[in-house]
């Protein structure tokens, strides 16, 4: 039997909006190479720590296969409020006005954000470059990303923000370190731009699915140490190579997450139980090999790059988003094709930005197809 109904004219603006042509494109591409080497996957390349496979196991074993509370988890949570607590002093209990929430994936927690403070015609501060769904959610919620041009270090500070703050302005989103650019904000950038939120009444949202991927001596500095008006979101996804299991957190103001947590209860329900009863050790996993690792990875790059284009040293995440030199007269769009031809896979600029001059390169694969590739990419550079 086919449709016989016109779901074109169902569809509502919102999802007719949705631009995916660029990143369809790439994914295209990857379907016509043979084993290409692939530089564009925003995911880890090593599999689940054994620790947290045991634990999901345990828990799917022992019948931990029902709905949680909507929050999640208490003994998550709990280990949720302790590192918040560790990394930027926050108190959570009875006396306190924050709390935290289990997600499904930080990008379930910026949905429930967004959904929670946009209406139609208000406006979010997003980097540009951005993570992909941002300006997404945006739309979703009516409401307009405005863009904060970061261009050319990528550091997204208070006095690039200031001047795009407007009566309507809920929210500004911050992503240190940064995807797809790597770059960490330093304390005082983020004190700055905390303060600049506080003062202006604005909820900073800070998006750190990426804090623990920091490359010493880069150390790493959440806004909310200098605030509590801040909505602090994070995720397990890449720190312990479990994108699948769909888990994250938001911590913040109570009637914040009140609110999304509302909202969460009758969309998403609750995050996956067994995955949430698997990570309520992770933070016991010592992160320093996978972290140096990455640092060598991260110095592959650059010792292969670096002199061939204007690359910005990441200091955290597992990307860089070198610019396409201006001798070879191409878009960002046109590099990636004539590094696919050579089987490289990267991801064109525009994909995250508003420009198409750069290209995002992940270094979360294996070292010997990671020097491969940049050796081709070299070639094409310079
Ligand atoms: N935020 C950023 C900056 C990301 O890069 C990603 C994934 O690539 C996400 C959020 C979503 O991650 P999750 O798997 O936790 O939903």
């Amino acid at each position: 039997m086919t449709s016989s109904i016109d779901i074109e004219r169902l569809l509502a603006p919102r999802v007719q909006d949705i631009e995916t042509s660029g990143i369809r494109r790439a994914w295209a591409l990857a379907a016509n190479c043979v084993d290409p080497i692939n530089l564009s996957i925003g995911q880890p390349d090593f599999p689940v720590p054994d620790a947290l496979k045991v634990a999901a196991i345990a828990a799917i074993e022992n019948d931990h296969n029902g709905y949680t509370q909507t929050n999640g988890d208490p003994a998550l949570l709990a280990s949720i409020e302790k590192k918040i607590t560790n990394d930027v002093g926050w108190t959570f209990g009875d006396d306190s006005s924050l709390s935290a929430m289990v997600t499904s994936g930080t990008a379930g927690a910026l949905t429930l954000a967004c959904l929670a403070i946009l209406a139609p015609g208000d406006e979010i501060i997003i980097p540009d470059p951005y993570f992909v769904i941002y300006p997404t959610l945006a739309r979703i919620a009516e409401a307009k990303a405005v863009f904060c041009d970061t261009y050319p270090n990528f550091r997204m500070t208070a006095d690039r923000i200031e001047p795009l703050i407007t009566s309507k302005t809920k929210a500004v989103l911050l992503n240190s370190p940064g995807n797809p650019t790597g770059t960490v904000l330093r304390k005082d950038e983020v004190e700055a731009v905390a303060k600049l939120c506080r003062e202006r009444g604005i909820l900073l949202i800070t998006d750190e699915i990426y804090d623990e991927f920091i490359f010493p001596p880069t150390t790493y500095t959440s806004p909310a140490t200098f605030s509590e008006d801040v909505l602090v979101i994070r995720g397990y996804s890449k720190t312990y190579g479990c994108t699948g299991w769909r888990l994250g957190y938001a911590a913040g103001p109570s009637r914040l997450i009140d609110e999304m947590s509302k909202l969460q209860q009758q969309t998403f329900v609750c995050a996956p139980a067994p995955m949430q009863q698997a990570a309520i050790n992770a933070y016991d996993i010592d992160l320093r090999p996978t972290i140096e690792r990455f640092a060598k990875r991260r110095d592959m790059v650059i010792d292969a790059l670096g002199d061939v284009t204007e690359l910005i040293v990441p200091d955290g995440a597992f990307y860089t988003f070198p610019r396409v030199p201006e001798h070879l007269g191409m878009t960002g769009s046109e590099f990636i094709l004539k590094a696919a031809e050579k089987n490289v896979l990267v991801i064109q600029g525009n994909v995250f930005s508003l420009k198409d001059t750069h290209f995002r390169i992940s270094f979360a694969a294996q070292d010997d197809r990671l020097e491969e590739g940049l050796a081709i990419l070299r070639s094409l550079l310079a």
